[in-house]
């Protein structure tokens, strides 16, 4: 039996994981973390892309490679899994796209650009087939009425909104489902609390080395690696002789999940656009998640890794007053958009990295930001690096990698 090991235990691992124990394979999984999804797989917004956030790449590649993603991820899961998974009980109501006054791309090209989306959406069903989240809506998006905005949103934030069938997944829910069919699968091995320090080449294949949470070191061979760390990936490559060939950039980003006040009861789940505003995600039987770029985005670095200090946030572990005050910013900014928001009640307060290519903020109409179609599988021989890019394209890049394979 050939034998892979996968670093890392975010979505991406474990797609490839569950991937590769059907084709064979026995998979150590390797993860610095308690166990599987800890990191920026739990601690993000969960939105699964169709590319409506994307109208700043004028190439549309983003846009293409998301809608692709999307139609994808639950096909690809349930195959996985072995489960048809129920989709419709872990997503989120639907977003309404806010179109800021202050918008990088002027209201008609955006329009234009869902226009396309639309478009593009039936010609991908019908040559790739697939479903968005179980799925199949004959139209992704409607525009919304002035007065129907107004309902929630303040007037001098924005007067035009659309409706779009784009939704998120709930993370807690999402997570325990990927858990339980990591368990199922006895050729795959979980190394949890594990980190990894070095890959090696070896006449047979691979030697992955590295340390315990208890300090005590730990190898393992195999025939193939995955690299699937995430934010870990570039040091990792690095010592493998396989430098970065662009600028990238690490962002902290913080979460918020809570309650909404009474009066906000019916708010949809909304994305302000096109530019560093923020999003409301609201769900049925689980808190709402908030996030307001200008007060959540709090570190940024250029460094092949990210700063230790980051490892604490990333796992959840906020001093109150850190927390309290990253709420109350963060509120008091969206307070803006939509009036009574800053009476949310907050119980938690985290952060996830967001790995990109590029060098400027978003807040750059010609940042790299914008663009997020430079990602995928890489492969040298045996090694393999994969660059999620988004939580949305995962099991896309986990059957490219499959088929790189073959
Ligand atoms: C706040 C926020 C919001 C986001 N919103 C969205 C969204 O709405 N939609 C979307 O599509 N994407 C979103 N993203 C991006 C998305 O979260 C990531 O693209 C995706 O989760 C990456 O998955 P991954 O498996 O590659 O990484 P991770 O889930 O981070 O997995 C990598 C794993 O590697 C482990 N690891 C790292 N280094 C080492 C090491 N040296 N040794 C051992 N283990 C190591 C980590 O513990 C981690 O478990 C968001 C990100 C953030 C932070």
């Amino acid at each position: 039996m050939k034998r892979a090991i996968v670093l890392g235990a975010g979505i991406q691992g474990v797609s490839v994981a569950l991937g590769l124990q059907q084709q064979g394979f026995a998979v150590v999984l390797v993860d610095k973390a308690p166990d599987c999804l800890m990191r920026a797989s739990f601690r993000n917004e969960g939105k699964i892309h169709m590319g409506f956030v994307y109208a700043n790449d004028p190439t549309f590649k983003t846009s293409m490679l998301m809608l692709r993603a999307s139609l994808s991820f639950s096909r690809l899961l349930d195959e996985w899994t072995g489960m048809e998974i129920d989709w419709q009980a872990l997503t989120s109501h639907p977003f309404m796209y806010v179109i800021a006054r202050t918008s990088l791309v002027e209201p008609d090209r955006l329009l234009q650009s869902y226009e396309r989306l639309q478009h593009e959406y039936r010609t991908v069903l019908k040559q790739e087939g697939g479903s968005y989240l179980g799925q199949r809506p004959d139209s992704i998006w409607r525009s919304l009425s002035a007065e129907y905005l107004q309902a929630w949103i303040d007037e001098k934030f924005s007067v035009r909104g659309v409706q779009t069938v784009e939704a998120s997944l709930e993370l807690g829910g999402f997570r325990r489902i990927m858990r339980a069919a990591l368990d199922r699968c006895n050729t795959i091995e979980p190394y949890f609390d594990c980190s990894v320090e070095s890959v090696t080449r070896t006449a047979q294949g691979f030697r992955v080395e590295g340390s315990r949470r208890d300090g005590v070191s730990w190898e393992s061979h195999g025939d193939i690696v995955v690299n699937c760390l995430w934010d870990g990936r570039l040091k990792v490559d690095e010592q493998m002789g396989i430098p970065p060939q662009r600028k990238w950039v690490y962002r902290l980003k913080y979460r918020l999940l809570g309650t909404l006040p009474r009066k906000l009861d019916g708010l949809p789940s909304l994305t302000g656009v096109l530019g560093p505003y923020g999003d409301v995600v609201r769900y049925s039987h689980a808190r709402t998640y908030i996030s307001w770029y200008p007060a959540c985005m709090r570190g940024w670095t250029s460094s092949l890794s990210v700063p230790k200090e980051w490892d604490r946030l990333c796992a959840g572990q906020l001093e109150d007053g850190e927390a309290s005050r990253i709420a109350r910013d963060a509120l008091a900014g969206f307070e803006e958009v939509v009036p009574g928001i800053a009476q949310t009640e907050i119980d938690v307060v985290d952060a996830g990295v967001i790995f990109s290519w590029g060098k400027t903020d978003i807040d750059d109409p010609g940042s790299e930001l914008h663009e997020r179609y430079h990602i995928g599988v890489h492969h040298y021989d045996g090694y393999f690096s994969i660059d999620t890019g988004k939580f949305t394209c995962a099991p896309l890049f986990a059957q490219e990698f499959l088929d790189c394979l073959r």
